[in-house]
């Protein structure tokens, strides 16, 4: 499973310190066929790299990354730029990005698509606000983000292999108001469905579930056959909180 931490715009400097050096210490990180991911806030790449690069097989990686290679483009961060920070993992697509900085599917597939052909491997969140979950649209929001990006890859000969999913239904994140059991298996059994038709199936690529999981909801999602880890925003935080909800998702 692939437990993945976002961070967003948090911890201090002393608090980030504290949470990677903790986290790199604690043996539930380095597990066999466990994943944890850490996505932290740019100025805290040198950090990770310091502390988690002889750590072993916990990842890290931006919160966003630019389709350009370089340029002027002000605030932004390119593939490049992560990469030379030991960086492995970008997350794209975030429903924060879509709704603070009117991310479109289609410059999140040329993002996906950019950092892809780069070496790192993505996170591509898609999700649906509640007013598509009321109006019954759910299906048909999630297939239009991910067969833009899907289309796009194909188009541009990328490889799939590298990428995972988070499925994060909106009103499910940081509200307390996690999805039902059925809510997830049923979305991603529809995003099993529109990977595998696309032109590149065949790849098996994860299918996270994230929208305020903790260590009290972990044990179930994560028994969900369709769910292949989460991505995580407020239970993060906390390098013990983070660590009890990895060793939940080992004990599936
Ligand atoms: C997120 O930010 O991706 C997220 C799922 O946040 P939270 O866990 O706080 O709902």
């Amino acid at each position: 499973m692939i437990i993945a931490a976002n961070w967003k715009m948090n911890l201090s400097r002393e608090q980030a310190l504290h949470h990677l050096t903790r986290s790199s210490q604690l043996d539930i990180h380095h597990a066999p066929g466990h994943q944890s991911v850490f996505f932290v806030p740019a100025c805290y790449f040198g950090m990770a790299e310091e502390i988690l690069s002889s750590a072993g097989a916990i990842g890290w990686g931006g919160q966003d990354c630019h389709q350009d290679e370089a340029g002027a483009f002000t605030g932004d961060i390119s593939a490049d730029m992560l990469l030379g920070f030991g960086c492995g993992w970008a997350l794209i697509g975030h429903s924060e990005r879509r709704q603070y900085h009117f991310e479109t599917d289609r410059q999140i597939a040329h993002k996906t698509a950019h950092a892809l052909k780069k070496g790192l491997r993505v996170v591509l969140c898609v999700g649906e606000s509640l007013a598509d979950r009321q109006a019954g649209n759910n299906d048909a929001v999630i297939s239009g983000q991910l067969d833009t990006v899907l289309v796009y890859l194909a188009e541009q000969s990328v490889s799939t292999a590298n990428l995972v999913i988070a499925y994060e239904p909106v009103w499910a994140i940081g509200t307390g108001n996690v999805a039902s059991l059925a809510q997830i298996d049923d979305m991603h059994g529809h995003i099993r469905d529109v990977l595998d038709s696309a032109a590149q199936a065949g790849t098996d690529n994860p299918i996270l579930y994230g929208g305020s999981v903790n260590e009290t909801n972990g044990a179930e999602i994560f028994s969900l056959g369709s769910v292949g880890g989460a991505l995580v925003g407020g239970a993060s935080l906390d390098a013990e909180k983070f660590a009890s909800l990895c060793t939940i998702s080992q004990q599936k």
